[in-house]
């Protein structure tokens, strides 16, 4: 079965079991500056998860796009992509463990759907602990529906518990379910640690709640939330080893191999399969608005590009190619997600601005490398590049170690490894320091100040549009209990005095005090109504208007401030350049 075609069958069936099918939302998460990407279906429904209540209904079934960026540098394995599709069903207080595995079972060996035999299949639960106890009713479920107890297995928390997202909150345990992907008949006797079972199912049953003190308690709303793996359940379906041989990956192959002037050779290497898998999140981040740069999400999208001219130069490409790449995903995926050629142009134009300046960046890395080896002297018996320097090269010009190895020997030198590990681990915690700074006022804070500054954004949004022109569009924000930063499409710098008159403006609104009114309604009638904001028909056909006064009309998921009056003072901290075309303020309120 093709990728496409289970997507659909997805959807079909949870259709048939009366689920709404809602759009995915993008790869870069709105109004949650926890994460910078959207790594699992749930993600984007969290305060759904949470009880407030989804315009789509309380039975919901999406294919989302999900990033996951553990691996950049790493070789990705056979089942772990950059860019994947999750698909997922989910109950907001509507069904729960029985129908959802049931559903489950159904889906994958009725032969009316994927028609898997039993015996391919085992299932892990939750064994209990101190917190909670054995997950004995999903045990109960599946060996009725007929899995053998020698298929059953009992894990902890580390494989069979979700959550919480935050300290507190709402979580649970889940059971996951493997497909044996081995040859001949399945061993009778499941291990989840053998490989070649490989899990292509989770599903979670939110039904605890941990508190402040760190117990758990029932929760009122129980939720199931369920994530499958597109790419990585095809491959099974088609009985291949990885993900990277099927129909997916194809027409990319073709493309490089096309590129190189080559055959199609017996065997893929790791670089071509790095720069496939590293082209088809790329092009997904850039269709979500994000140009390459140095910050955040921005940065990860230029290291996948830079990562993907260097693997081509590994194969011997040494010319422009990353464009006729990006058009491959494009093509392939845009009847799914028409973000793609909406964007198309947009995305091609700054490819190749990237894979330009990366060259150049090269030239310059390069020219550096040489100054440094220049300044040893000749008589010198053993010549060291040191870990810092390396690392220099590393963090400044985009070098990996191993390009510095390769010009290092060539001129007779070696590299300080160790001395690199160092500085890369001692960069590595400050990152790490740097996320978890992050994570304080994330998601789990709905406080006053996150929704005063919410409305903030809007009306900094409104006063830039009256002031700048009516093609400033939100292209990203990011809010702390702390500030507020807005990034907005807009080609230079915006002057002081335009800062002044912003300011201004969102003050004299604040000052009036204006009623903030939220209001469901269709796509269209927000539209017909001028609101601004994303159009896309995400959440079944009705969408929240925030309307603040007759000042500002958008599209929003919230929360927002009752009225301005108890925003405070409104100050501009900082304009800077987010990427190319796009500005970005960062601001706060002062009370
Ligand atoms: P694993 O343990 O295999 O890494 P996981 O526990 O991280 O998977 P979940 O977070 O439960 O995965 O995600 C749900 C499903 O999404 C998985 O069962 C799998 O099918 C799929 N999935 C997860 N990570 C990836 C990835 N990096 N690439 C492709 N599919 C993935
Ligand atoms: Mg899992």
């Amino acid at each position: 079965m093709k990728a496409f075609e289970l997507r659909q069958k997805y959807i079909d069936f949870f259709v048939s079991k009366g689920h709404k099918e809602i759009k995915s939302a993008p790869v870069i998460p709105e109004n949650d500056p926890t994460c910078l990407f959207t790594t699992a279906g749930m993600h984007p429904l969290v305060p759904y998860l949470s009880g407030e209540s989804h315009p789509a209904g309380k039975r919901l079934v999406d294919c989302q796009k999900c990033i996951r960026t553990g691996d950049i540098d790493e070789v990705g394995d056979p089942v772990h992509l950059t860019f994947f599709e999750m698909l997922g069903n989910w109950s907001l207080g509507d069904y729960f463990k029985a129908e959802a595995i049931e559903y489950s079972f159904e889906f994958l060996t009725s032969p009316e759907w994927l028609s898997i035999p039993i015996d391919k299949l085992a299932v892990t639960v939750f064994k209990g602990d101190a917190d909670a106890p054995f997950d004995q009713e999903a045990y109960d479920i599946w060996h009725q529906l007929g899995i053998p107890e020698e298929r059953i297995a009992k894990c902890g928390k580390k494989d069979n518990w979700w959550g919480p997202a935050g300290l507190t909150g709402p979580c649970g345990p889940d059971t996951e379910m493997f497909y044996w992907t081995g040859k001949g008949d399945a061993p009778e006797v499941f291990d989840p640690e053998n490989k070649l079972w490989v899990e292509i199912w989770n599903d979670v049953f939110m039904q605890y709640n941990k508190k402040a003190d760190g117990a758990y308690e029932a929760l009122s709303q129980k939720n199931v939330d369920t994530g499958m793996g597109l790419e990585r359940v095809a491959a099974v379906l088609q009985g291949k080893a990885s993900c990277y041989d099927t129909e997916l990956f194809q027409p990319l192959f073709g493309k490089l191999d096309e590129i190189r002037g080559i055959d199609v050779p017996a065997k893929r290497v790791d670089s071509e399969r790095i720069i496939a898998d590293h082209i088809r999140a790329a092009v997904f981040i850039s269709a979500d608005g994000i140009a390459p740069g140095n910050v955040d999400q921005a940065y990860v999208l230029r290291r996948l590009i830079r990562r993907i001219i260097r693997e081509a130069n590994k194969i011997g490409i040494d010319k422009p190619f990353v464009t006729e790449l990006a058009q491959v995903i494009i093509d392939g995926y845009q009847d799914p997600y028409s973000e793609l050629a909406a964007n198309a142009n947009r995305i091609k134009e700054e490819f190749e601005l990237e894979e330009k300046q990366f060259a150049e960046t090269l030239v310059k890395g390069t020219r550096e490398f040489e100054k440094l080896i220049a300044k040893v002297p000749a008589h010198v018996q053993k010549k060291v590049i040191s870990g810092k320097n390396a690392f220099f090269l590393y963090e400044t010009y985009g070098f990996p170690l191993e390009l510095t190895e390769d010009m290092a020997r060539e001129n007779g030198f070696e590299v300080d490894r160790e001395g690199f590990d160092k500085a890369y681990q001692k960069h590595q915690e400050m990152s790490r320091k740097g996320a978890e700074q992050k994570f304080k006022g994330g998601l789990a804070d709905a406080s006053e100040q996150t929704a005063d500054l919410h409305t903030a954004t809007h009306l900094l949004q409104q006063a830039l549009r009256q002031i700048l022109g009516e093609h400033v569009q939100q292209r990203g924000s990011n809010i702390t209990a702390e500030r507020l930063r807005f990034d907005f499409s807009h080609d230079d710098k915006v002057s002081r005095e335009d800062l002044d008159k912003a300011e201004t403006i969102v003050n004299d609104i604040i000052k009036q005090d204006l009623p903030i009114v939220c209001r469901e309604m269709t796509v269209d009638d927000a539209r017909k109504e001028g609101a601004i904001g994303l159009f896309e028909d995400r959440y079944g056909n009705k969408v929240k208007v925030y309307s603040i006064g007759d000042f500002s009309k958008e599209i929003c998921g919230g929360p927002h401030a009752p009225n301005t009056g108890r925003l405070g003072r409104f100050k501009i901290k900082k304009e800077e350049s987010s990427s190319r075309g796009v500005r970005r303020i960062k601001a706060v309120l002062i009370k």
